[in-house]
């Protein structure tokens, strides 16, 4: 095993957590990320975390990325497909391409992001992938019927792969981050932020280091059994 993460979205938001907290916890860390170089610029000065730039919505520039990652850093045993957009709109506004993007950047991609990694692991007995959903995956959202298909989608797919490659030392989870202080929520209305933190029990939006935490937990050497599980981080906003 050699301790290399690939985190797609890895340099901003709870994506740039994960890298950190991974980093910290002796992981050799590649952080992927779409178009903002800038960020990714801020984020390896600060860091010292390579990154790489591609999008995830691409079957091929996925293929050729994890292909640049694994001669230049490493062998990936930690994939977390973090990397995700939302296209919000009423499902009679939506456009087609608002529908795609959406499910090609959060659902298609692990598919695109998980199988070129997949034989490497299968050969080295030893792989985690860590996907990341979304309460609105589970719950579903007015305004979101593409990121709620998408999300959850995301469910269905890790519980179909874990069985696939249980057996080959590989586990495969989900974790669901209710509202999560970061860009993504910072778009949301200030009216609409409030109403929405008032229907979480704790009283507060969650933070990307909460998220990191349970990400290192399901990369740990004690996580071996959990395997299509979901891991719900969401102030008790949605139980099931
Ligand atoms: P941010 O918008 O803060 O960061 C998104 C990151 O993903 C950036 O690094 C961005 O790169 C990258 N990214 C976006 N599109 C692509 C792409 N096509 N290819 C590669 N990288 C891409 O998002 P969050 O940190 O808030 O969200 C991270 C994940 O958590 C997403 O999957 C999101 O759906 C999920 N989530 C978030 C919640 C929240 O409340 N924030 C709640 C529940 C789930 P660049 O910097 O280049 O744009």
């Amino acid at each position: 095993m050699t301790k290399t993460a690939l985190v797609t979205g890895g340099t901003r938001g709870i994506g740039r957590a994960i890298s950190l907290a991974l980093k910290e916890a002796g992981y050799t860390v590649a952080a992927n990320y779409a178009g903002n170089d800038e960020a990714a610029r801020a984020f390896t000065d600060e860091t010292g975390i390579a990154t790489f730039k591609w999008s995830v919505a691409d079957a091929d520039a996925c293929a050729d990325g994890i292909r640049q990652v694994e001669s230049e850093v490493g062998p990936v045993d930690f994939l977390i497909n973090n990397a995700g957009i939302t296209r919000d709109g009423f499902m009679h506004k939506m456009s087609v391409d608002h529908w795609q993007a959406v499910i090609e950047t959060n659902l298609s991609s692990l598919f695109y992001m998980t199988k070129p990694v997949l034989d490497g692991m299968r050969e080295r007995g030893f792989g985690r992938v860590v996907n990341i959903s979304s309460i609105n995956g589970q719950a579903g959202q007015l305004g979101q019927t593409n990121y709620s298909a998408a999300k959850a989608g995301v469910h269905g797919f890790t519980k179909a792969l874990a069985q696939e490659v249980a057996r080959k030392g590989i586990t495969v989870n989900t974790i669901a981050p209710g509202y999560i202080n970061t860009d993504m929520v910072a778009a949301v209305p200030e009216k609409v932020l409030e109403s929405i933190i008032a229907k979480i029990p704790v009283g507060r939006l969650g933070e990307a280091e909460e998220i990191a935490q349970a990400v290192l937990f399901l990369c740990g050497p004690n996580s071996g059994f959990i395997t299509g599980s979901c891991l719900s981080l969401n102030g008790g906003q949605h139980m099931f």
